[in-house]
């Protein structure tokens, strides 16, 4: 990249941190959690959020947003559990930023939410730069994506809170080894939580859905 690209992509991502900040203090002011999903297309992040929903909406208000190129996809399967759910067009854009959650939490009911998800647009690379004013960040690869991922892509790894390795069930069959996925996220950022998972194993999934509770009664 040339000086003047470098400087207009910096002065972008500034006024973007600017709005997400805002929209962080907007969330604690309702006292809601926001965990911000990423993930390559077909990782898991729709069916972890459902999984969530499905476990946790008794004893939590939720609310999503998905974003996505063709979002009203997602957003649909989201509407069959009867929450609020945004759906977030981003056309073009891969990737969502904060000035499109601050439209979304203009239409969402705050006053009614303890936790929002919002499932970010399916790449590993960009959503990285962009703020968006959660709490948490949640990174999840699968298993059919390669055993390699994860090194491939360092800087999510690095900004997030916590990586998810999915469909681990399927883990022989392509060939991936999910526990040096695990330590590859690990080696990457010491600091990130790091859990295995696959919708058909019952006590994986309760590993998800316990760091959502702990996330949100620390929070609270
Ligand atoms: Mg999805
Ligand atoms: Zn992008």
């Amino acid at each position: 990249m040339c000086e003047i690209e470098v400087e207009v992509v910096h002065d972008v991502l500034k006024a973007n941190e600017e709005i997400a900040l805002r929209n962080n203090r907007l969330l604690n002011d309702f006292g809601i959690i926001a965990f911000n999903i990423m993930g390559a297309i077909g990782s898991g992040k729709t069916t972890l959020i459902e999984l969530a929903i499905e476990r946790l909406s008794e004893k939590y208000r939720i609310g999503v947003i998905a974003g996505d190129i063709v979002a009203d996809i997602d957003a649909d399967r989201f509407k069959r559990y009867d929450v609020p759910v945004i759906a977030m067009n981003t056309g073009k854009e891969c990737h969502l930023d904060a000035h499109l959650i601050e439209n979304s939490l203009d239409q969402l009911p705050l006053d009614d939410l303890d936790i929002l998800f919002i499932e970010n647009v399916g790449n590993l690379i960009c959503p990285t730069d962009y703020l968006l004013g959660e709490f948490k960040r949640v990174v999840i690869v699968s298993v059919s994506e390669g055993d390699d991922i994860v090194i491939k892509h360092p800087m999510i790894f690095k900004t997030c809170d916590l990586a998810i390795v999915n469909k681990v069930d399927i883990s022989e069959a392509v060939g991936a080894d999910a526990d040096k996925m695990v330590s590859d996220a690990l080696r990457m950022n010491p600091s990130i939580k790091a859990i295995k998972t696959s919708k058909n194993i019952g006590e994986s999934i309760d590993r998800w859905i316990e760091y959502i509770e702990e996330s949100t009664d620390v929070h609270r």
